[in-house]
């Protein structure tokens, strides 16, 4: 059983080096913001609940984002183990993940946290919103979203590195490099797919 977080700016890559890491680990990824988007898509009461909030830029309120980890933390193909990607982003979120993990008997093996540039950042947004389309990664939204960000995730990997899980990964470079460090970067923490 493996239980990961991967945490970073918008724009550093998390998403794509999550399912990488998931499927070396063969673990299941779980982004909270994948799954706010697809209840958007399919028009769900909570899909309904967050559009404006998401287009904001805005972070979810806690109590509708703990609920849906906790019932995607409790679906089969989590009882092996998860890689979160886009939670926990805040303090609350970090107490909700302990108490979950305390009733699953294991606390998170690693926490992949990846540095990137805050210019560099606004530039890999700024190219993802003209190939995707995102509704939120308009220029404001995509501001807004750092400032967060930097605001209220941050602060939590004080927490996390207290707890000597963090592993920092330099997010520039090509897709595979990145992914080789990560692995590596585990690897030497003990962490390692079986
Ligand atoms: P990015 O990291 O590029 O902003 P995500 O897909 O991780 O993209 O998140 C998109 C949006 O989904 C966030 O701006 C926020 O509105 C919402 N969201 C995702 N995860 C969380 C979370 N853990 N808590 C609150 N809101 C969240």
């Amino acid at each position: 059983m493996t239980q990961l977080l991967i945490v970073g700016p918008p724009g550093a890559g998390k998403g794509t080096q999550a399912s990488r890491i998931a499927e070396r680990f063969g673990i299941p990824t779980i982004s909270t913001g994948d799954i706010f988007r697809s209840n958007i898509r399919d028009r769900t009461e909570l899909g309904q609940q967050v559009t404006a909030i998401l287009d904001a830029g805005d972070y979810v309120p806690d109590t509708l984002t703990n609920d849906l980890v906790q019932d995607r933390l409790e679906q089969a193909d989590a009882q092996e183990g998860y890689l979160l990607d886009g939670y926990p982003r805040t303090e609350g979120q970090v107490a909700f993940l302990d108490g979950l993990n305390e009733r699953r008997g294991r606390g998170i093996d690693a926490v992949v946290r990846l540095v990137a540039d805050h210019d560099e950042v606004i530039r890999r947004l700024r190219i993802r919103s003209e190939e995707q389309g995102r509704s939120d990664d308009t220029d404001g939204a995509m501001r807004h979203r750092l400032e967060v960000y930097e605001r209220e995730t941050e602060p939590i990997l004080a927490a996390y590195a207290g707890r000597g899980v963090v592993v920092e990964i330099d997010g520039l470079g090509e897709i595979d490099e990145v992914t080789e460090r990560i692995l590596s970067a585990l690897s030497e923490r003990g962490v390692v797919a079986r």
